[in-house]
């Protein structure tokens, strides 16, 4: 068995096949919608078949295949390495500085659609896996590779599906998402969204308010309160509390907006829609809103639910009521989980840095895990700024170290 630091000079040493993969990725355009990842499907299962990694492709439903690798002894611990391999569409294309399919590497970048969310920490993974088989080193444990093809329209049938049906499980799990050199997802927000649905009763508009009864004015009344979900005030523990206080302050650095460090552990809501009425001339009889919620740690979608049950009561209009949406709730894993801890071993030794575990106020595929109570965390290659904008990039070196860390990480938290 390779050490720990032998094993990081033989990603050093096949660097290059590393970025060829990232490149070859980057090239083959699988948007999100619509989502056709037949090709680069294709490709990953290829490079895996080239390396004697055996795996099989799963689909749910037509056109969405999932890949399962596995590497190593099926009777140890069991982690999963889990990445996306489709990409957010590119809008417009002339606002980009380059091809966003080039997959060129240029002044220690790589650039393309993708290279940060989330093809370059995929490549990483990909790779490991494969230098391990190809080196036949011997683990006490299973890597298990699951590359799915819909995170960015919600994951139906990739993660959550794998997760569901019981197809996947493990010990632990590694997502090869963007966080930054020495910054790791360790858990995210939860969503509660919900409609709210007023009826009236219609009359001629020359007799309002004096008869009937409009349904626009009795959502006004109660959406001018639906700010007040932002007062929830989370309950958690004081490990938990740390971990808040460290993704404040680097929500304060990353996010532009006066206050906006806020969102990390406050619930937002956003009103997202309304529409209601028939005619200037006739008293509305039916109106509705969409809001959008995201619950922090600590706040759950029931505590939402008593939120707005409390706003209506307090409005006192009759006939609105409410209706849950999209509902997830947050998630996360222990700071101190071994698999934590491996990764944080790891990004010390190859950055020279201290990880840092942070929330995340947007969400992924590693709740699905999390729900299992699998310890899960993301830790990945990324410039932030381009993800899901334009021009996005990636460092080479990230890229690299990342493969390093994923390597000792794997290995070391694989060890009996
Ligand atoms: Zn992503």
């Amino acid at each position: 068995m390779l050490s720990n630091k032998e094993l990081k000079d033989l990603v050093e040493k096949n660097k290059e096949e590393l970025l060829k993969l990232c490149s070859d990725l980057i090239k083959i355009p699988s948007v999100n919608p619509p989502g056709d990842v037949e090709e680069i499907v294709e490709y990953i299962c290829n490079y895996l078949k080239e390396h004697n990694v055996s795996y099989e492709v799963l689909r749910p439903t037509p056109g969405t295949p999932d890949i399962v690798a596995r590497y190593g002894n099926p009777n140890g611990k069991k982690l999963i390495l889990n990445g996306h391999c489709d990409v957010v569409p590119i809008g417009d294309r002339n606002r980009w500085a380059f091809d966003p399919f080039s997959g060129e590497i240029k002044d220690g970048k790589i650039l393309g659609r993708g290279t940060s969310d989330m093809k370059c920490g995929l490549a990483g993974l990909i790779f490991v896996m494969c230098l391990l088989a190809k080196n036949n080193i011997e683990l006490d444990g299973e890597i298990i590779l699951t590359v799915v093809p819909d995170e960015e329209t919600f994951g139906d049938w990739g993660t959550k599906w794998l997760t569901e049906s019981g197809t996947v499980t493990g010990d632990a799990c590694i997502i090869g998402e963007p966080t930054g050199y020495f910054n790791c997802e360790i858990g995210q927000k939860g969503n509660a969204s919900f409609k709210l649905i007023a009826e009236g009763t219609p009359a001629h508009g020359s007799l309002s308010p004096f008869v009937g009864e409009n349904a626009i004015v009795k959502l006004l009344k109660v959406l001018s309160k639906v700010d007040s979900i932002r007062d929830i005030v989370p309950r958690y523990s004081d490990e938990v509390a740390e971990v808040m206080q460290e993704s404040r302050e680097m929500a304060k650095k990353l996010i532009a907006g006066n206050g906006a460090w806020h969102v990390v552990n406050h619930c937002t809501v956003n009103i997202g829609t309304i529409k209601g009425g028939t005619k200037v001339n006739m008293v509305a009889d039916h109106a509705e809103a969409e809001i959008d919620v995201r619950t922090p740690i600590g706040v759950t979608v029931e505590m939402v639910e008593e939120q707005i049950v409390k706003i209506l009561r307090e409005a006192d209009v009759s006939n609105v009521r409410y209706e849950m949406l999209y509902n997830a709730e947050a998630n996360s894993t222990d700071r101190k989980a071994d698999i934590v801890e491996a990764v944080a071993q790891n990004v010390l030794d190859v950055w020279g840095e201290e990880l840092n575990r942070t929330y995340q106020w947007a969400s992924s595929d590693a709740r699905y895990f999390r729900y299992l109570g699998i310890p899960t965390l993301q830790y990945g290659p990324a410039d932030l700024e381009g993800i899901h904008a334009y021009n996005e990039t990636v460092g080479v070196q990230d890229v690299i170290n990342a493969a390093k860390v994923y390597v000792g990480a794997i290995t070391d938290y694989l060890k009996k």
